[in-house]
């Protein structure tokens, strides 16, 4: 084992965390573990024997805890939480859009800013330390960012079909807004074209190309159902009929899968996350890693819908970066006497369920180093290792090492503690 001090990167202003289990996620577990931070970074990762006598004293010691990094939610809509539970599982997703367009023209931009906050606050309580947030209203921001801890990558969303706007106009309007948000590390901004069906040829075109002038990371919902598979591979079906209805253009549609659609339009690169990724063409996955694009998967979402099922060993065999996300709470089924809540642990659950031979340390990963390499931020993201950011939580636990990624899994609570950026989010209680 390679010994703590190897690890050193700064002494400046150091805290030493010591745990009975430390889950570095990209090493394996650390049984009576330590995390030595300094300012916003870890700097050292290995068992509390290594560290000096020094060190040790000033130590604060969590007891019976996993430590393991915040989770990264890679997909969420934070200004939807107060939406939970209004609708129930569709028929027909086309259904469920045409419910969820009414809902949002009944709300008012506060009630918006005040199911944000609800939100955030449910995913830090619950382990996230990372989200990928699509705005709705960007006029929300930057005033959303300054009422949570969480790290922050806003996606500002654009559709432009029904508002008959020009695709330039829509993209110099988002990149202003980009541009007087304030600049840091801990909250960034980027583009999300909405889906294929919601938006135009031509706006896809150009997001791609200002976020890869911009080096903004860029995400759209793609190939999610199989209605808007048929509309873009055959011109027909439920959302062609729908959009048809509402004068959208439909000489982009018959052309191939959305996932072709997008890569016609040049998005589809190492900048770029593909929501959903449900119905796939043949090649699909082959050009989704070609490209080097991640996939991020809403398993409790995708079981609201009863999409066909998620393309997990195809994607993964093509060497596709697959990452995990919450979704809304408006695609959440309401379950007797449990109240709806963002939390990645319940994703994780519902993966685990869903894929019981995949091992509980892979299916972390997907929340974990997945998502910060589809957010651009490997090694600094989503795991415990020297240089990482110093984003941490922690977990009640008593077992042993060999148990521990399974136990992390099936974790269903409130997290004990979370750090983010070297600062404590949620304090240990004493
Ligand atoms: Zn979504």
């Amino acid at each position: 084992m390679t010994a703590a001090s190897d690890y050193q990167l700064s002494t400046k202003s150091p805290q030493l965390l010591r745990a009975r289990c430390v889950a570095p996620v990209s090493r394996p577990p650390i049984a009576d573990g330590a995390v030595k931070i300094s300012g916003q970074r870890i700097v050292a990762v290995g068992a509390w024997r290594q560290f000096s006598a020094a060190e040790r004293q000033r130590a604060t010691d969590l007891g019976d805890v996993v430590l393991l990094p915040g989770l990264v939610n890679a997909h969420c809509h934070l200004d939807y939480t107060g939406m939970a539970g209004e609708f129930v599982p569709p028929r027909h997703f086309t259904d469920w859009l045409k419910l969820i367009v009414a809902a949002k023209g009944t709300r008012s931009d506060a009630e918006f800013a005040a199911d944000w906050r609800c939100g955030a606050a449910m995913l830090l309580r619950t382990g996230t330390t990372t989200v990928a947030d699509i705005e709705a209203l960007p006029q929300l921001l930057p005033a959303a960012w300054e009422a949570t801890p969480l790290r922050i990558i806003s996606f500002l969303e654009m559709t432009g079909i029904k508002a008959r706007r020009a695709p330039q106009a829509i993209i110099q309007e988002a990149a202003e807004k980009i541009a007087a948000l304030p600049k840091n590390f801990h909250r960034r901004a980027g583009l999300s074209p909405h889906a294929p069906y919601s938006t135009t040829p031509e706006l896809l075109r150009r997001s791609a190309q200002a976020a890869r002038r911009r080096r903004w990371r860029i995400t759209t919902h793609v190939a999610e159902s199989p209605e808007e598979f048929e509309m873009f591979m055959h011109a027909r079906g439920r959302m062609f009929d729908w959009l048809r209805l509402n004068d959208r253009n439909a000489s982009d549609c018959g052309l191939g899968s959305p996932i072709q659609h997008l890569d016609r339009a040049g998005l589809l690169g190492k900048n770029f996350l593909a929501v959903h990724a449900n119905c796939l063409a043949p090649g699909d996955a082959a050009r989704l890693a070609r490209r080097g694009a991640s996939v991020v998967h809403c398993p409790r979402s995708h079981s609201f819908f009863g999409h066909p099922k998620f393309p997990f060993a195809a994607l993964t065999a093509a060497g596709v970066n697959v990452c995990l996300g919450t979704d809304s709470l408006a695609s959440l089924e309401p379950k007797r006497k449990q109240p709806l809540e963002l939390n990645l642990f319940s994703e994780l659950r519902s993966f685990a369920r869903k894929n019981p031979r995949i091992a509980a340390r892979a299916i972390l990963r997907l929340a974990t180093v997945n998502g910060a390499r589809a957010l651009g931020l490997a090694g600094k993201l989503g795991e415990l290792t020297p240089r990482a950011y110093a984003d941490l939580i922690a977990l009640p636990y008593t077992g042993d090492t060999a148990g521990v990624h399974d136990a992390i899994i099936n974790h269903g609570r409130a997290v004990t503690a979370s750090m983010i950026g070297g600062h404590w989010a949620i304090a240990p209680k004493s």
